[in-house]
């Protein structure tokens, strides 16, 4: 009842024209698994994403959006511009976002509000880190971080997509094994169920952190794994192919 995603987080890589050759690349990789495929490439690089992309079956997603219509915020980027430029979903609390640039469970809250009343789909991403899964306290830090984030969510918890990433993970190498992804991505679906009940079956949740061709069939073929986030396997056809074909 879930369609599968596979999205691509570029994070900073990728000139425009290097996203355009990148999308026409991915648009002859045959798609035989059916997963809905996202691409989020650099804020500077949507507007040639979007150019390429027409007439694809592939969706363009942004990798984070301000809380506020317009105003002075240097550097940042609002929902509207990424509405006309043809962007459908938008990556919010990234884990390096998290880390480098001071987010936290409250704005990625604020953030997620904004892109859902613009009409943007947020992907959320939640994950502890390797002190916090040292410490056995995984499931409660991601369902405090996922609940934080749909504060105010409402009914338009149907077009929010989660990522569970562990941050130990991302681009590590190490991957969570696909019966510990599954138990996590369990609990964030109890946690949803929670506040939202049983629209928590229709909220997709993927996994993210080093998912390549190698471990993509193990880990999709978990039930409450719902797709993946991919970071270094997305930026080349050939690496992204081996995680869309999964099976
Ligand atoms: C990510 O950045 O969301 C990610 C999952 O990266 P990687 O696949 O490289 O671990």
């Amino acid at each position: 009842m879930r369609t599968p995603m596979i999205a691509g987080n570029w994070k900073m890589n990728k000139t425009p024209a290097q996203t355009k050759a990148l999308i026409e690349d991915l648009k002859k990789m045959q798609n035989r698994c059916g997963a809905e495929l996202v691409v989020c490439p650099m804020t500077v690089s949507l507007a040639a994403a979007s150019e390429a992309l027409k007439g694809s079956n592939i969706h363009l997603g942004a990798q984070n959006v301000h809380f506020a219509d317009n105003g002075a915020y240097t550097g940042e980027c609002n929902a509207d511009s990424l509405k006309e430029l043809g962007v459908e979903y938008v990556i919010i609390g990234h884990s390096e976002r998290r880390q480098y640039f001071g987010e936290t469970d409250v704005t990625v809250n604020q953030r997620s509000l904004k892109a859902l009343e613009a009409g943007l789909k947020p992907i959320i991403c939640v994950g502890e880190s390797l002190e916090q899964k040292q410490q056995g306290i995984t499931k409660e830090i991601v369902c405090m971080q996922t609940k934080v984030a749909l504060l105010n969510v409402g009914a338009q918890i149907e077009n929010v997509v989660i990522a569970y990433e562990p941050v130990w993970a991302i681009g590590t190498g190490l991957t969570a094994s696909p019966e510990e992804a599954n138990a996590t991505i369990a609990a964030i679906r109890g946690a949803i169920r929670e506040v939202f009940g049983a629209a928590a079956d229709r909220v997709r949740i993927l996994y993210g952190g080093s998912m390549n061709a190698k471990n993509a069939h193990d880990l999709m073929a978990q039930p409450e794994i719902d797709g993946g986030l991919i970071g270094g396997a997305a930026l080349a056809a050939e690496k992204f192919d081996g995680v869309v074909n999964f099976n």
